[in-house]
């Protein structure tokens, strides 16, 4: 539940809109998930709660930790099903959490191994913020008591714009003052491009947004992402320009860079024509190979190419790092380890 709701549900039950806040404090600044410790609040409520509500978190039962210190979780849920996250370290001392928004996808994304999974089911608020809070408590209890995230960003499994109510109430809680307290400018929204939900964006809190574009003209497009059949480049860049953007923001495009498939130069004239220099940051991200894929990926030297010649057309181009290589963290690689691991077993 988002702050307000649990006041309403509260109110309605007879208590005080107090004592919503202290529950969040409990939950998200103490991180002490069982009600009966919660020393300030009164047992009425706690009884109240307890009979209707479920504070279990999920269960991470997997953890890998790559060499770059980059973790990877396989976090169960109540009905068994799982999902990945990643907790990725950067050089800057940034931890980022990749949460997932669903279990699998329905987008079915060419190149993108969720995507050959089909979509299971969505995840709830709950769920999604439940990765959060069940990763940072695992590796607190087993490994560093200090760990805490500093960015969210949503490009694990899933399309969270699929899942547009469900990944609204898990971010209103990230950024929550009374609850986890992060930044605007911490997190991040990573979409396919749903268009009818890009259209709503208005109406979602004012985080990062980032574009799954990864080609310049539709026929390259639609090879790589089905969404493009119903909604193509003309129609997802007039959903773009009503995303309100607040003053020197700016949206990324994601550009997984596909070799002699989209990392030529009229995939370079393309994306000039289609992207604001002002209003745009391009992420390239060299695909991440993986057996079952048709799909290589380019060069180093090609992919230098690349960035240079969008770096001298004035976009602001970062390329994206692999992290989490021996795990199998990368980009594209979270697909469901259920089977290795015969977890049920
Ligand atoms: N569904 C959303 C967010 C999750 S995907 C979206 O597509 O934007 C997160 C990112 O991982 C996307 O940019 C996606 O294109 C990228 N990705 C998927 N498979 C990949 C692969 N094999 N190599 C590199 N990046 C990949
Ligand atoms: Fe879904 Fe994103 Fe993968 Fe496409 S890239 S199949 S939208 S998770």
């Amino acid at each position: 539940m988002t702050l307000p709701e649990l006041k309403e549900v509260l109110v309605g039950a007879g208590f005080k809109p107090f004592n919503a806040i202290q529950i969040f404090n409990w939950i998200y600044k103490n991180n002490i998930y069982e009600p009966t410790l919660w020393t300030n609040v009164s047992k009425k409520v706690k009884e109240y709660l307890l009979a209707n509500y479920d504070f279990d978190l999920p269960k991470v039962v997997w953890h890998g930790k790559s060499t770059d210190g980059t973790r990877k979780f396989l976090v169960a849920f109540k009905d068994q099903k799982t999902v990945e996250c990643v907790a990725i370290l950067a050089e800057s001392g940034r931890m980022t959490l990749c949460v997932s928004s669903q279990v699998g996808c329905a987008i079915g994304c060419t190149f993108c191994h969720t995507g050959t999974m089909g979509l299971t089911r969505h995840l709830s608020a709950g769920e999604i913020l439940g990765q959060f809070l069940a990763t940072t408590k695992w590796v607190r209890e087993n490994d560093d008591p200090e760990f805490k995230y500093t960015n969210v960003v949503f490009m694990g499994q899933g399309e969270p714009l699929h899942n547009y109510d469900n990944v609204k109430n898990a971010t209103l809680n990230l950024l929550e003052d009374n609850g986890i307290a992060m930044g605007q400018r911490k997190v991040t929204l990573s979409t396919s491009g749903l268009v009818p939900q890009i259209e709503k964006l208005w109406d979602f809190p004012p985080v990062n947004i980032a574009i799954s574009l990864h080609a310049a003209h539709n026929n390259v497009r639609t090879e790589l992402m089905p969404i493009n059949k119903a909604y193509d480049l003309e129609r997802l860049f007039d959903a773009i320009r009503t995303i309100p953007l607040k003053a020197h923001r700016r949206i990324t495009y994601e550009y997984i860079l596909i070799k002699d498939l989209n990392d030529r130069q009229e995939d370079i004239d393309g994306l000039t024509k289609l992207l604001n220099i002002k209003e745009s940051k391009i992420n390239l991200i060299p695909f991440n190979e993986y057996p079952e894929s048709r799909f290589k990926s380019p060069s180093k030297t090609k992919v230098k190419w690349f960035k240079d010649e969008l770096l001298k057309r004035g976009y602001v181009t970062t390329v994206r790092v692999t992290k989490g290589d021996d795990i199998l963290a990368a980009c594209g690689q979270l697909k469901s380890m259920e089977d290795q691991l015969n977890l049920w077993s």
